[in-house]
């Protein structure tokens, strides 16, 4: 074997002879992304509040309406702000998150993770004490080998604050409910129903111990940033969300590559 292959990966090399990497916009050999293709994907000027998706909200914070409409049921709203970083029919951004996530071209979390850092800071997002990835179901992430939304989070750990890496939690929150991929359910209250109680925080690992950084108990006081690769209605966010206030989280920031456009809140 030639020496420049060693140390790459059966699976790779196969997949890489197979099918030649180009990008998947214009189809320009080497990259799956081109930077000229990358450069048309534009970071969203305006935010909007995460609960009526109407009101516009500096940095996609809770607008007053919703936030008092919380207080006025003795609850806190679980998100504190939602930011999505582009336009899902941007410059074939859907099209680069599907390859993403269903094609396992994981090499894509190198752009699309810049998209995110690029948003949070456009958009001036606290920095978080611990960085949480939205959770797949046990079953799916068996089916699918790896889970994307841990990928973005990997990446902004270690580009959100340049020379600093922030802590993830990747087994902190657990869907302990399997629902049928997302696009599947179009119907917003269905999928809110569907969710209601289907994340938990886990509790402490007996391996891991205090202070391991996997556990719930660590969520006291802390500033969360929710990482997933798209929001269709929200419900998911909300759900990680309210269990990690819960858990003690003080404030949960969400960031997502695109906002999926279907049934909307009425
Ligand atoms: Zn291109
Ligand atoms: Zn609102």
């Amino acid at each position: 074997m030639p020496e420049k292959l060693t140390g790459l990966k059966i699976k790779n090399f196969i997949l890489d002879t197979l099918f030649p990497i180009s990008c998947l916009s214009c189809g320009a050999p080497d990259v799956w992304l081109c930077p000229e293709c990358f450069s048309k994907i534009k970071i969203l000027p305006d935010q909007v509040c995460p609960y009526c998706e109407k009101v516009f909200a500096e940095t996609g914070a809770v607008c007053p309406a919703c936030k008092i409409s919380y207080l006025k049921k003795n609850d806190q709203p679980p998100l504190d702000s939602l930011v999505v970083a582009a336009k899902y029919a941007d410059g074939n951004l859907a099209r680069l998150v599907h390859a993403f996530k269903y094609n396992f071209v994981q090499d894509l979390s190198l752009p699309l993770g810049n998209l995110l850092v690029r948003a949070a800071t456009v958009n001036d997002l606290p920095l978080p004490d611990l960085i949480v990835p939205v959770p797949l179901h046990p079953r799916r992430l068996r089916w699918r080998g790896f889970n994307q939304a841990e990928r973005l989070a990997d990446y902004l750990a270690q580009n959100l604050a340049p020379g600093m890496i922030i802590p993830i939690g990747k087994n902190i929150i657990r869907r302990r409910i399997y629902t049928p991929p997302q696009m599947k359910i179009k119907n917003y209250r269905e999928r809110q129903k569907n969710l209601a109680g289907a994340f938990v925080i886990n509790p402490p690992s007996p391996v891991l111990g205090r202070g391991a950084g996997s556990e719930g108990e660590g969520l006291q006081g802390k500033t969360i940033l929710l990482v997933d690769d798209i929001c269709t209605t929200g419900s998911t966010l909300l759900e990680c969300a309210r269990a990690l206030k819960l858990g003690g989280a003080k404030k949960v920031h969400a960031l997502v590559l695109a906002r999926q456009e279907m049934g909307k809140k009425k």
